[in-house]
Formats: C-alpha cells, sequence, structure tokens
C-alpha cells in the first residue's frame, strides 16, 4: 500500500486504534498522526481514544491532543484504524469509520478479515508502528514520530524478546534508533516501572493462581472487588499475564478480570505450543498466535472449564 496515495488529497483524516488502547495502539495512532502532519500540511487530522489513555504515554507528541470524547459528530474524507483486529474493537469511533468517504486499515492482527476500503494486514509483523515505519516514507520521518514508533514495537514485542520479532523488525528498530530520543528511558519508564499498587495487586494474582492440565496451564484471576480495594484500573493490569507464563513448564497463561456480572476480559499467552488465537476467535476475541484476548460471559469456572477444553485439543 502507497499510504499517502491512499490518502490522496483528502482534506480530513481520522485516525484510531482499539477499545483499551495499549502501546502500540496509542503510538501508531500518534506516529501516523505526526507523519501525515509533516507529509501533508494544513490537513485536519483528529486521534481519536478512549477515554483514560494510559498516561505513561503522555511523552508522545499529541498525546494531549487526542479527542476522547468522540464529537463533534463529522464526517471526515478518510478514517484510518490502526491496530484494530475487528470492527467491534473500534468502540465509539465506529461511527466516524462508518460515516467516512474511505478506509484505511494498518494492522498486523492474523485475525483482521481486512476491515476496510484499503488494508494493510501483515500478521508476521511485531507490531503496527513496525508495519506503519515500512509504508512510512522517511523524509517525512522525524525525531517525534520516531519515537512513538520505538514505543509501539517495544510494548508489543515485550522489549524485542517475543518471537514477533524479525529481522525486519530488529532492522526497524536498528533504523528507529538513529533518530533523537532516549529509548532505555522509554523502555524503563513505561514498560518496566509500575505504581506499588500494581506490584501489589500483581503479587496477589500470583499467589492466587492456579496451575492445571499437570503444570501445563496456570491461571489467575482480579475480581471488582479487589480491583476496588487496590483503586485500580483495567490498563494498570497491563503485565500480570506475562508474569504468568514466566512460570517454568507452562504452554499457556490465562489472566481475567471481572468487567461486569459474570463477565469477563482474558488475555491469553502462549510458549509456543498452542495458538491461543484460535482459541480467542473460538469464542469471539482474536489476536495472534502467541497473544490473544476475548470477552466471555459466564462465572470463573465456566470459562476456564470452556477454554481449557480448546487448548487440551491443541495440546494432543
Ligand atoms: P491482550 O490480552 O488484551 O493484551 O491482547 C492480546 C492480543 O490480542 C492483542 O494483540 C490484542 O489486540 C488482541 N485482542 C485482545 N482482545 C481481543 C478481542 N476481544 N478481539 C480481538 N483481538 C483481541
Ligand atoms: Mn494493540
Ligand atoms: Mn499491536
Amino acid at each position: 500500500m502507497n499510504l499517502l496515495e491512499e490518502i490522496g488529497n483528502a482534506g480530513s483524516v481520522a485516525i484510531a486504534g482499539h477499545i483499551r488502547p495499549d502501546g502500540d495502539c496509542i503510538s501508531s495512532t500518534l506516529a501516523l498522526r505526526g507523519y501525515l502532519k509533516n507529509a501533508k500540511p494544513g490537513i485536519k487530522i483528529t486521534v481519536f481514544t478512549q477515554d483514560n489513555p494510559p498516561t505513561i504515554f503522555s511523552y508522545l507528541e499529541g498525546y494531549e491532543e487526542m479527542n476522547l470524547t468522540y464529537s463533534p459528530k463529522e464526517k471526515y474524507d478518510v478514517f484510518v484504524a490502526l491496530d484494530v483486529s475487528s470492527l467491534d474493537r473500534l468502540g465509539d469511533s465506529l461511527w466516524f469509520f462508518e460515516n467516512a468517504g474511505k478506509t484505511i486499515c494498518v494492522d498486523h492482527h492474523e485475525t483482521n478479515p481486512g476491515l476496510a476500503d484499503a488494508n494493510e494486514i501483515r500478521p508476521k509483523a511485531s507490531s503496527t508502528c513496525e508495519v506503519l515505519f515500512d509504508l512510512f516514507e522517511k523524509e517525512y520521518v522525524d525525531d517525534k514520530v520516531a519515537e512513538c514508533l520505538f514505543t509501539g514495537i517495544v510494548h508489543d514485542s515485550g522489549v524485542f524478546q517475543y518471537s514477533n520479532m524479525s529481522r525486519n523488525s530488529f532492522n526497524t528498530v536498528g533504523e528507529l534508533v538513529e533518530y533523537n530520543f532516549d529509548g532505555p528511558k522509554i523502555i524503563q519508564d513505561t514498560f518496566y516501572e509500575k505504581t506499588y499498587v500494581q506490584n501489589q495487586i500483581l503479587g496477589r494474582a500470583l499467589l492466587e493462581s492456579i496451575l492445571f492440565m499437570d503444570g501445563k496451564c496456570i491461571v489467575s484471576m482480579v475480581d471488582r472487588k479487589m480491583m476496588d480495594f487496590y483503586n485500580v484500573l483495567p490498563k494498570h493490569l497491563e503485565g500480570i499475564v506475562n508474569q504468568l507464563k514466566n512460570t517454568r513448564g507452562v504452554e499457556v497463561a490465562i489472566f481475567m478480570y471481572e468487567m461486569g456480572t459474570q463477565r469477563f476480559k482474558v488475555s491469553m499467552r502462549s510458549n509456543g505450543f498452542v495458538n491461543v488465537a484460535k482459541v480467542a476467535t473460538l469464542f469471539g476475541g482474536g489476536g495472534h498466535e502467541r497473544a490473544a484476548g476475548v470477552e466471555m460471559n459466564g462465572t470463573y469456572y465456566d470459562i476456564i472449564n470452556a477454554l481449557s477444553r480448546e487448548i487440551e485439543k491443541q495440546m494432543q
């Protein structure tokens, strides 16, 4: 895809990622904003995001200007969906998608059906930020855009650790670090550093985790009461599932938190053997081979049973 050609002579561009935005989501939307400001000066650009975007990303250029209210309801010439694997993941920005003159999607989820008029879906890419860098004409990439792209890759690759880091991913990081920003500080401040209560709730989740399937699976859950007690939001629970996954012998880690009565947000991580995107897709979610998510109804035990049946099938 030639991104600038696809955008053409649009006078207004809306950009949005997925609900409950993560690092790649926030970073890719702000990277595209910065890039378009350089490449097509004068056009109107709005980045939409759900209320309460993680404040750890407030150093990214354009963070303060994001539209959190999804208003006014104006029609845009072009809508670009980034890191969004299915339309239900657009949340309140769906209205702008449906009412745009043209839609574009850039993503890296293997479960993405190609949801826009023009699509660039690369399941092998570490992150949407990596795909964007490939699409960007380098003369319009400045330090601020590079800082966004670097942040997105850091977050979706677990600091360059996961198997989604290809040669192209490392080459991209190599090119990005030539720009002027503080990479090590970004990694420490946005990926590793947690607040005291975040660490406490992580500790609780680990303490109360359960091993099953002969130690091949681990599961833990945080309920409303616990979230209220520690006064944390869902976004503060990021990273718990990865810590569960780092348990010797475990193939699949499942972490869930209570969204409402008998409704849970489920995160799954695989150490390689099980394709958790397949499991999540069966229940209406999606993601990647080794990291996937889904929202499910039922009791905690119903959900564990349903998921473990599918995981077990793959383990045979
Ligand atoms: P999470 O467990 O929320 O960190 O998500 C892991 C991966 O799965 C990310 O790439 C998400 O974008 C994706 N994902 C999470 N929840 C869903 C969902 N309900 N539908 C589709 N993809 C999801
Ligand atoms: Mn994401
Ligand atoms: Mn992503």
